[in-house]
């Protein structure tokens, strides 16, 4: 039978890619989302891949949708915390609205989803965890505190669950990617976005592409031995 596999923010940009990849390896893919409901029946109608709209900030609304997932679909037994949001200001301007939103989307989703999903993980004796980082969160980034903050969380959060999982069968990696070709890098300004571009060695963006065949290889069955690793996938932007 197809591992279940859940992508958070798996119906457009980056998790689009990822839903897709993991679908073509094998995997019964179903994907989450925060809103946008034309993008997910869009996505729907051209892959089969079935989308549950949830807030991954809130912990009751994540309880209810794994549930329903669990009882539709299956055990989740791939889970890749891909959903993201920024809220860019210098620390002059950035409010605590704008640092609660960043954190709790970004990083309380990855506590939310990975507790819900653990005892079953456990019982199993088998589960592939990834958690999207990012190279802001390696290398912080002028007016992202709190993203950067978030993401740079992310991965102490994945090296720790690491040491709890590795005993159990379960691995827990993350992946901090460069910039990538989206909407959340569509709405940097032309003139920064070409002087980002310009320091980046392999000289273009990253595709989605490229993130999602990351998380293929880092969720694969026979993938048991990598656990508490970040993967940079950022065209040479940043060597951590
Ligand atoms: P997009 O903005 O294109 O897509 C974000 C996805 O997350 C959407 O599916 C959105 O749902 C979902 N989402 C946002 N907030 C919530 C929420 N509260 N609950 C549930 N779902 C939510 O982002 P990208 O594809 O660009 O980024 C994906 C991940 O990669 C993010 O974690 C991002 O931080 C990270 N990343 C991106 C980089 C880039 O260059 N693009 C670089 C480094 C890291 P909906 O469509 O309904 O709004």
């Amino acid at each position: 039978m197809a591992r279940v596999a859940l992508v958070t923010g798996g119906q457009r940009g980056i998790g689009a890619a990822i839903s897709e990849e993991l679908q073509k390896a094998g995997r019964k893919v179903v994907a989450s989302y925060a809103g946008n409901d034309e993008a997910a029946r869009a996505f729907t109608e051209r892959t089969g891949i079935s989308c549950y709209k949830f807030n991954v900030a809130d912990f009751a609304q994540c309880e209810e949708a794994i549930k329903k997932i669990q009882a539709e679909v299956g055990p989740i037994e791939v889970l890749v915390n891909n959903a993201g949001i920024t809220r860019d200001a210098t620390m002059k301007r950035l409010s605590r609205q704008m640092w609660d939103d960043v954190i709790d989307t970004n990083l309380g989703s990855c506590y939310n989803l990975c507790k819900l999903v653990w005892d079953g993980m456990n019982e199993r004796k088998f589960g592939r965890i990834v958690n999207i980082g990012s190279i802001n969160g390696q290398a912080g980034q002028y007016g992202q505190v709190n993203y950067a903050a978030a993401k740079s969380g992310i991965h102490g959060f994945t090296k720790a669950l690491a040491q709890e999982g590795a005993r159990l069968g379960i691995t827990v990696n993350a992946i901090a990617p460069g910039y990538v070709d989206t909407e959340m890098v569509r709405a940097v300004p032309p003139d920064v976005l070409e002087k980002i571009v310009a320091r980046i060695p392999r000289g273009r963006l990253g595709k989605a592409e490229d993130i999602a065949r990351g998380v293929a290889f880092l969720t694969a069955d026979e993938n048991d031995f990598i656990t508490g690793s970040t993967l940079s996938i950022n065209g040479g932007q940043h060597m951590y």
